[in-house]
């Protein structure tokens, strides 16, 4: 066991803002204090910097299958991109498959993750068909620490469940103590509508916005809320992107109702105006729900400020343009959905959040950290800096700049959907349970070091 001294930094939690050092032992914090003489294996000056708990990304899509293909980041590049962006957690979709169990979906997953993460990471489960087996199998993943399970009112035929399936699992996860994670779009409206703009040989990439309306989302997410009130359980909405889904949320939460959404950088920084881009470059922000008006991005900042959305994640799932995105040339429903994420969250939301005056620094913590660890069962092991808390800890420099691009960042594919931004607010070294996995810009993890999480019940 290694011990680490983080001396002179200003130590940011979500509800804390001091100067001080931090002594880690082993894998845990051990103490905090000022001016700290214990004797280290490794000591880093930290003066100028903020130290902060490691990043919690709750929504990952690694090495998935999707139209035909995969996302092109599997759990080794994926997480080796998550800690150069400052996340040492994330929580990644275990899909069934029709006609297949729960477990054989989560072992699946399981063994794309094991030899290959370099961070810790947990499962949610995602549900295709419930029946009482499979509801059963849902207490018993529950009690293995997989307590969270998403469920789709979009892609019929695909993942979409109907409400009565809905009802049912809101109902066990009432029971059982896990959570339900909405993906909340109306596929039958939407399935026609693209139908419809198909057969009007409307075929760009344009046309995945335009057949996903804002009030398509609005409604699913009413409608999810709905089911969860009467269930008597709560819901988390996963990416958010619409200001009619925020109304719902906040209409519900103004109510009493424990329901909770987190949005993504992406419906923060980009817009619809990104499909009109030349040729088929619209492809590279194709994704569900889809890029929003850009006055909606004021909406979820204010959401996002005033507690009515709890958490930013990613939604990371990449499709390179070339052989990937390129199989939806002649058809936008072909595009691979999903881009790249990861690794930007943590200095977008502080650059176009903390320095812009949006959100409080502590307020930055608690919706890329604390918030999320609370919500799946990971609080207080991670998502705070705390004696006895995992040290999972990131030495960011609230100074530095960096520019996004495919050039600088280490994900997996052959785009960036923020090309050429320039952010102020980077990572600087990266601890991942009293390792120092990025050190400046070299990475010094190793694949297979990141643990299953077994995550706790509300
Ligand atoms: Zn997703």
């Amino acid at each position: 066991m290694s011990t680490l001294l983080i001396r002179n930094g200003t130590i940011v939690t979500a509800t804390d803002l001091y100067k001080g050092d931090v002594f880690v032992d082993g894998d845990r914090i051990s103490t905090i204090g000022t001016a700290l003489t214990m004797p280290a294996d490794r000591s880093i000056d930290a003066a100028g910097k903020y130290v902060l708990p490691g990043g919690i990304d709750v929504h990952t899509h690694l090495d998935m299958p999707f139209g035909g293909t995969n996302s092109a980041d599997d759990f080794e590049s994926g997480t080796i991109a998550a800690a150069h962006g400052g996340t040492t957690t994330i929580v990644d979709f275990a899909i069934q498959y029709k006609g297949q169990t729960l477990h054989h979906a989560w072992e699946t997953w399981m063994q794309k993750a094991e030899g290959k993460a370099v961070i810790d990471y947990g499962f949610h489960m995602i549900i295709t068909e419930l029946s009482d087996q499979v509801e059963q199998e849902m207490d018993a993943l529950v009690r293995q620490g997989v307590t969270s399970f998403k469920l789709f009112m979009a892609y019929p035929g695909v993942f979409m469940l109907d409400d009565a399936s809905i009802f049912r699992a809101l109902l066990r996860t009432g029971q059982n103590g896990g959570t339900i994670c909405m993906h909340a779009e109306n596929g039958g409206v939407i399935d026609v509508l693209v139908k419809k703009a198909l057969a009007e040989g409307k075929t760009a990439p344009k046309y995945h916005a335009l057949t996903r309306p804002a009030r398509a989302e609005g409604e699913a997410t009413h409608r999810a809320i709905a089911l969860a009130e009467m269930a008597g359980v709560p819901i988390y909405i996963v990416h958010l992107s619409a200001a009619e889904a925020l109304e719902m949320v906040t209409e519900a939460r103004d109510r009493g109702l424990p329901a909770y959404a987190e949005t993504c950088p992406q419906y923060l920084f980009l817009s619809y105006d990104n499909y009109e881009e030349p040729g088929f470059e619209g492809a590279k922000y194709v994704m569900s729900p889809p890029l929003r008006p850009r006055e909606t991005q004021d909406r979820l900042w204010r959401g996002l400020a005033f507690n009515d959305l709890q958490a930013i994640s990613t939604d990371h799932c990449p499709f390179c343009m070339k052989e990937q995105k390129e199989l939806g040339s002649g058809d936008f429903s072909k595009i691979p959905n999903g881009a790249p994420g990861i690794e930007t969250r943590m200095s977008l939301v502080y650059d176009g959040g903390v320095r812009t005056g949006r959100i409080s620094l502590n307020r930055f913590v608690e919706l890329t950290s604390t918030s999320p660890a609370k919500i799946f069962g990971l609080f207080p092991r991670k998502g705070t800096i705390a004696p006895g808390s995992d040290a999972d800890i990131v030495i960011f420099d609230p100074h530095r700049s960096m520019r996004l691009g495919v050039q600088t960042l280490h994900m997996k594919v052959d785009y960036n959907p923020y090309e050429g931004r320039e952010v102020t607010g980077v990572t600087d070294t990266v601890i991942s349970r009293g390792k120092v996995i990025v050190d400046g810009e070299t990475f010094t993890g190793r694949a297979g070091a990141g643990s299953f999480l077994k995550r706790s019940t509300r």
